[in-house]
């Protein structure tokens, strides 16, 4: 994602601006001191400009809350000058939940842009705003109703069905129901490319300079999560077999650090397990141990003296996923695969990073 800086933490979720708002913030000085703007307008348009940016931040609220109602955590908000993104750890296998979740962004918008409806009746003030030689001033007279109509169309935008609009995610839980996750999104994934491509030949026949720009952008992202789904079926789908290390260095509890850093050393083999004098699996030593060996060596006298004993060993006919989720749970570095009760190999971090590496970059993902 580049760059981005923290502004606040709500609700335990960091909200971030995107680097790329400075230069949005720039183009509007520029533009500010082109158009000489007195300094009232401008404090105007910056307020609406603030206005906006809450409503696209409660629009993302409405994706996170919904999300911890299922169990989803929110690593964080990013606000940048095309919206927001509030990035969800997981999506929930129950298409319902998915559903609702990607709804409830859009949701959000409907309500704020009723209650500015009601507002603006209320205060009597007409409900459209003039608009003079085809430029848009917004004033103190028609910023509520500037602000509702931004809504309706934040509203209406997301509920485009498809990739990497909010539409494109009901689109896909709705499919989920019917052809299982990986089609629906292929479907919603190819819509997203159509679209695109819909954008950017309209753009260049009305000659709108920033559709052509966002047009590659929704191209990338509607493929992009496809590409997502497909690893993530993949790493369902394929045994821990398949990427266990068969030869691997056995340390053992009773070896001196001497002996330990010798079998180790010039080994692509980053992380190892630790075994007794009866060959039974005790322990491990991740790589942050083994730096820390490397770093101070007189420091310890045996493997026994700095190795964990946190270590877990998985059959060899459970999938990659399982691996990465028990490890991220468990905060292992390495795990034995054990095939009828034989410890056969290891999978460490490295082996999944390489797995993912390569099927996402050689094209078929
Ligand atoms: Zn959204």
């Amino acid at each position: 994602m580049g760059s981005s800086w923290r502004i606040a933490t709500i609700f335990g979720i960091p909200i971030r601006l995107h680097w790329t708002l400075g230069l949005f913030i720039l183009f509007f000085i520029w533009l500010a001191y082109r158009e000489s703007l007195s300094a009232n307008s401008i404090l105007l348009v910056l307020g609406f400009i603030i206005s906006l940016y809450a409503c696209i931040l409660l629009h993302e609220f409405g994706h996170s809350l919904t999300g911890k109602r299922f169990g989803v955590k929110t690593r964080d908000i990013i606000l940048s000058p095309i919206g927001g993104l509030a990035r969800l750890e997981s999506i929930p296998d129950i298409p319902i939940q998915e559903f609702q979740i990607a709804i409830n962004g859009p949701i959000v918008n409907l309500i704020i842009s009723s209650l500015l409806a009601i507002v603006i009746s209320i205060c009597g003030l007409p409900f459209l705003p003039e608009i003079i030689d085809g430029v848009v001033r917004i004033d103190s007279s028609n910023f509520l109703q500037w602000l509702m109509y931004m809504n309706i169309g934040v509203f209406l935008f997301n509920l485009i069905p498809a990739f990497p609009m909010d539409g494109g995610r009901i689109l896909r839980s709705l499919l989920s129901i019917k052809m299982g996750r990986t089609k629906a999104t292929f479907w919603a994934s190819l819509l997203g490319k159509i679209l695109a491509i819909v954008f950017v030949g309209f753009a260049i026949f009305k000659g709108y300079f920033m559709l052509i720009l966002i047009g590659p952008f929704i191209y990338l992202m509607a493929g992009q999560e496809y590409k997502q789904v497909q690893l993530a079926e993949l790493m369902k789908t394929t045994k821990l077999s398949s990427i266990a290390r068969g030869i691997f260095t056995k340390v053992y509890l009773e070896d001196s650090i001497e002996t330990f850093i010798e079998k180790t050393n010039n080994k692509e083999e980053s992380s190892f397990l630790v075994f007794d004098g009866d060959d039974n699996i005790k322990g491990s030593m991740p790589e942050l141990f083994k730096d820390e060996i490397l770093k101070n060596p007189s420091s310890y006298n045996y493997v026994k003296d700095i190795s964990s004993m946190n270590v877990m060993v998985l059959a060899s006919n459970e999938s990659i996923d399982h691996a990465f989720q028990t490890m991220k749970e468990n905060g292992l570095a390495i795990v034995g695969i054990s095939e009828e009760e034989k410890i056969i190999g290891v999978v460490d971090r490295e082996r999944i990073s390489k797995f993912i590496f390569e099927n996402t970059k050689r094209g078929i993902l």
